[in-house]
């Protein structure tokens, strides 16, 4: 795709097998936290998935990153693993949130804030889930606690910025999971206007099960010299 560093694909696929159960190709060859590592431990994962061990490091780097991979391939564990490792922990200023995950459902939504509480129950960041259907009231409560990282759904989260006047200077990750279904459901003028807002030092990575043309339109205006990850097929 024109527009995109690309990363090496398939290629390395024959070498990777052997190395499978080698510390060189694992969660151990990722420069992460103890805090992190013992949550993976804790949650059973032995070895990381394809997408996990292609997009982790790259994020890590600090890489702008699209990433595209079937459903059930671990693409949560790939943006939170760096998140944890980025804001490390709970600020002790109320500066603001430093990271925002957008997902098209509610469900979604949910899923990945309780994914969030499991994988990083060792590091001591506060997050906030804002999603439409909830009181306005204790969403604004929540943000005046000044959370590390929110996770919201696009529309009700741009609703709470206009109303609370919310300042996002200070957030540096942004993850758009799901992407396409963010798209598909119709929430492109919302999450253009979020990008609007957001600061341009900022990394942006994107998760999406397919790429149609308006996520790849997207990702070239929102996100700055993105590496793109696709594995189309199960490796
Ligand atoms: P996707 O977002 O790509 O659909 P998920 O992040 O929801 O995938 O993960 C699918 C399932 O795989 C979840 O149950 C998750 O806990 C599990 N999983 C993720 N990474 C690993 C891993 N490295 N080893 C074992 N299971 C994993
Ligand atoms: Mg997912």
């Amino acid at each position: 795709l024109v527009g995109f560093s690309s990363i090496p694909g398939n290629d390395e696929a024959k070498g990777e097998k052997k190395d499978k159960k080698n510390k060189k190709s694992g969660f151990l060859s990722m420069g992460l936290s103890e805090k992190t590592l013992k949550a993976i431990h804790k949650r059973g994962y032995k070895i990381p998935t394809a997408i996990q061990r292609k997009t982790i490091p790259i994020i890590m780097e600090n890489r702008d990153v699209v990433a595209m991979a079937k459903t059930g391939s671990g693409k949560t564990a790939c943006f939170l693993i760096p998140l944890f490792e980025k804001l490390k922990q709970r600020s002790s200023k109320s500066a603001g949130a430093r990271a925002l995950v957008l997902t098209p459902t509610r469900e979604l939504a949910i899923q990945t804030f309780k994914f969030m509480k499991d994988l990083g129950k060792f590091h001591d960041l506060k997050t906030v889930l804002v999603l439409g259907g909830d009181s306005m009231d204790s969403q604004f409560s929540a943000i005046h606690d000044n959370p590390d990282v929110i996770v919201a759904t696009p529309g009700r989260f741009l609703h709470i910025c206009m109303e609370m006047d919310l300042k996002l200077h200070a957030i540096e990750y942004v993850v758009f999971d799901e992407s396409d279904r963010l798209f598909e459901m119709g929430f492109s003028q919302q999450i253009n206007e979020t990008i609007r807002r957001l600061p341009d030092s900022r990394q942006t990575v994107m998760f999406s099960a397919t790429l149609p043309s308006c996520l790849v339109d997207f990702a070239k205006a929102g996100l700055t010299d993105p590496v793109l990850v696709r594995l189309d097929v199960d490796t």
